[in-house]
C-alpha cells in the first residue's frame, strides 16, 4: 500500500488533533504511538500520523526520533511528509523545530520547505511572517509565559532563523492571494538565493488550500493542523485521494463488553458521570485507598466483572475540586496523580483481559496511562463523538479488534458516555 501523506507530530495530543482533522477532510487516517514496528500491519489508509513526544526534549534526540519516523513513512511510499508542530510554534532558540526541519530536509534532499503554524479556525493566523493568537501577536499572548518555551518574538522568520542552519524566507499574503502559480514562482526565486525554508502567511481557510497545493508538490512541509487541512484538501481536489466517509462511519461492529473509566476531575466530566448514573452502574473509587496501598483496583474489578455481561459499567476516581485539593494536600499533587493513573491503567488492563473490547476513557493523562499500559501501537480514526473526540479502532493491539474513545477532560456534552457507546458498536 502506498500512503498519500505521512505526518510526524511532536506531541500526542497534537497528533490526535491532526489525525482527526485529516479524517474530517476525507482521508482514512491511522495515528501511531511512537515509530511503529516494521511489521505493523496497517489497514487500507491514506495517511499515517506518527506521534512522538519530541517538542521539549533535547534537540539531538528529537532529530534522531523524527528521522526514524521519517524513514518508516518513506519506506511505505510516502512522497510528502508534514512535520506537525504546535499552532503557537512552541520552541526555543535551541529547537526543536529548526533542527528537526533541517535534518528531514537533508534526508529527503528538498530545496525549499514551506512552514506555517496558521490554523484560522482556532484563531492562529500569520501575516508578514508574524503569528497572531486571536487578536494579539504571539509575544503578547499567554504563550509569553509558557513554562517550557516562552515565546517572546512573534516574527517567525526570525524565530526559525535562530534555530535553523538555513536562511529563512517569507512568502507573504499578497503572493498567497494571487494563487498557487505565484507561490511557486516565489519559492523558485527563494531557492535560487539559497533560502532553504520559508514562512508562508495564511489568514483564511482558502489560503491553506493554496499552500497545501504547492506544499504537496514538495517532499517536506512544517505546520500545524491548518497545514494538514491544506494538504488533505489538495490530495482530494487533485484526485490523488478519493474522500472516504470515515468521519461518519465507525466501521464493522466489534461487540463484546463495554466499560468507561473516568480519571478527569473536570466540571464537564463530573456532569457526564452524573448523567451516566442514570443508565449504567457506576463505581466511585476511593482515592485515599489507592494512595495508601489498598488494592482498590482489585475491588473495582471484582465489582465490574459480574456486571459486564449485563451492559456497560463506569469506574471513576473523579472528585470535586475541594476533595482533589484535600487529597493532594495529604499525599502531594504528583504522587496522587501518578498513583491514580496507574490504578486506572491496572483496571483497564484487567478489564481487557476479562473481555472488554469497547473502552471509553475520560482524562488526557489518564488516557495516556491506559494506552501505554495496553501497548496499543496505533489507532484508525473514525466517527466523531463530540468535537475533537473520535472513535478509535486499535491497530495491532494484542487484544485484537477493539474500539476506544479517549477524551480530554473538558470535552463532550453531558451525555458523552451514552453518545460514545451509541457509536461504538
Ligand atoms: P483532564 O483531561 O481533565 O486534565 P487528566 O486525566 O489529564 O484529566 O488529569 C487528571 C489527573 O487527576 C490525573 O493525574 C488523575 O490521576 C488525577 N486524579 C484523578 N482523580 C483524582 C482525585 N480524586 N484526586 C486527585 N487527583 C485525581
Amino acid at each position: 500500500m502506498t500512503l498519500a501523506l505521512g505526518c510526524i507530530a511532536d506531541d500526542y495530543t497534537g497528533a490526535s488533533d491532526l489525525a482527526n482533522t485529516l479524517t474530517r477532510a476525507g482521508l482514512r487516517t491511522v495515528q501511531t504511538i511512537g515509530v511503529p514496528a516494521d511489521d505493523l500491519a496497517l489497514p487500507e489508509v491514506d495517511a499515517v500520523v506518527v506521534s512522538l513526544k519530541s517538542r521539549s526534549i533535547e534537540a539531538g534526540l528529537a532529530v534522531t526520533r523524527s528521522r526514524a519516523a521519517d524513514k518508516w513513512l518513506r519506506s511505505r511510499g510516502v512522497h510528502h511528509v508534514l512535520f506537525k508542530i504546535c499552532s503557537t510554534f512552541d520552541s526555543t532558540d535551541a529547537g526543536n523545530i529548526g533542527p528537526v526541519m533541517d535534518a528531514l530536509r537533508a534526508d529527503c534532499g528538498e530545496a525549499n520547505v514551506l512552514v506555517t503554524p496558521a490554523f484560522p479556525e482556532t484563531g492562529r493566523t500569520v501575516y508578514q511572517g508574524n503569528l497572531f493568537v486571536g487578536a494579539v501577536p504571539l509575544n503578547e499572548s499567554p504563550l509569553k509565559d509558557h513554562p517550557l518555551n516562552p515565546m517572546h518574538d512573534s516574527n517567525l522568520v526570525r524565530v526559525l532563523a535562530r534555530q535553523s542552519s538555513t536562511q529563512i524566507g517569507l512568502v507573504d499574503l499578497g503572493t498567497v492571494a494571487r494563487g498557487a502559480a505565484a507561490v511557486r514562482a516565489r519559492l523558485a526565486e527563494l531557492a535560487d538565493k539559497g533560502v532553504g525554508a520559508a514562512i508562508i502567511d495564511a489568514v483564511f481557510d482558502r489560503d491553506l488550500e493554496t499552500i497545501g497545493l504547492v506544499a504537496g508538490e514538495h517532499r517536506l512541509s512544517v505546520g500545524a493542523s491548518g497545514m494538514g487541512i491544506g494538504l488533505a484538501r489538495a490530495l482530494v481536489s487533485t484526485g490523488k485521494v478519493k474522500p472516504s466517509a470515515a468521519s461518519s462511519d465507525s466501521g464493522a461492529a466489534v461487540g463484546g463488553p463495554a466499560a468507561c473509566l473516568a480519571g478527569s476531575c473536570s466540571q464537564a466530566t463530573l456532569r457526564q458521570i452524573a448523567s451516566a448514573e442514570k443508565i449504567m452502574p457506576v463505581l466511585h473509587l476511593d482515592p485515599d485507598r489507592i494512595l495508601t496501598g489498598s488494592d482498590e483496583a482489585q475491588r473495582a474489578l471484582s465489582w465490574a466483572r459480574p456486571r459486564l455481561a449485563e451492559g456497560p459499567v463506569l469506574i471513576a476516581s473523579s472528585s470535586t475540586p475541594e476533595q482533589v485539593a484535600a487529597l493532594q494536600a495529604r499525599h502531594g499533587r504528583d504522587a496522587a496523580g501518578y498513583a491514580i493513573e496507574q490504578a486506572m491503567a491496572d483496571i483497564a488492563e484487567n478489564l481487557v483481559k476479562s473481555g472488554v473490547r469497547r473502552l471509553i476513557v475520560a482524562g488526557g493523562e489518564t488516557s495516556g496511562a491506559v494506552v501505554d499500559r495496553l501497548e496499543i501501537p496505533g489507532f484508525l480514526v473514525g466517527a466523531e463523538i463530540a468535537a475533537g473526540v473520535p472513535v478509535l479502532r486499535a491497530v495491532g493491539a494484542q487484544a485484537g479488534d477493539m474500539l476506544l474513545a479517549l477524551k480530554s477532560g473538558n470535552f463532550g456534552g453531558p451525555e458523552f458516555f451514552a453518545d460514545a457507546l451509541r457509536l461504538m458498536r
